[in-house]
């Protein structure tokens, strides 16, 4: 496979090093957020400087979280293609498993989620709100039913391109 992204460079699992902590997505906001903050449209709460599932506080400033901006944006910071012979064999069974990792990941970090599953000619392509999700499905897919793994980075605007073929 070539690369075909513009923008994006291949580039090997093991050398994505982004560190213990989760890196903070910084997707539209522009300014320091007030504590507590909380997103009107989710519920998700700012509590020592990052997003989480808490009891909304009662006085909070409200601001959109950026998981919800991008989706409001339909502005995606991950991308996953699915695609090969073995995927349509097996599609609603590999479109479980990446629900339920969808589920695991927003359940400890909020920014994570699926934002669209999207049908293309021969795959099908998975849009998300973060980029650990988008690495966390082709991995999850590559130690499940092995195929073939890509990932390509766009380290400038922090995107990243999943493809996963079998
Ligand atoms: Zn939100």
């Amino acid at each position: 496979m070539k690369t075909r992204f513009a923008g994006f460079q291949p580039i090997r699992p093991d050398r994505l090093i982004w560190g213990q902590e989760y890196r903070h997505d910084a997707y539209k906001s522009k300014h320091k957020l007030p504590e507590p903050t909380v997103c009107p449209q989710c519920g998700a709460v700012v509590h020592e400087g990052r997003w989480q599932w808490l009891p909304r506080p009662a006085q909070a400033h409200e601001e959109l979280c950026p998981a919800c901006h991008r989706i409001h944006d339909e502005c995606p910071a991950g991308f996953v293609t699915i695609g090969g012979t073995f995927f349509k064999e097996h599609r609603d069974e590999l479109l479980h498993q990446v629900r339920n990792d969808e589920a695991r990941a927003k359940a400890e970090h909020p920014l994570e989620r699926i934002i669209k599953i999207e049908e293309q000619d021969d795959s099908i392509l998975i849009t998300t709100t973060g980029i650990h999700l988008a690495r966390g499905i082709g991995e999850a897919l590559h130690h499940a039913y092995k195929g073939e793994l890509e990932f390509h980075y766009n380290e400038q605007e922090n995107l990243l391109r999943v493809v996963w073929e079998r």
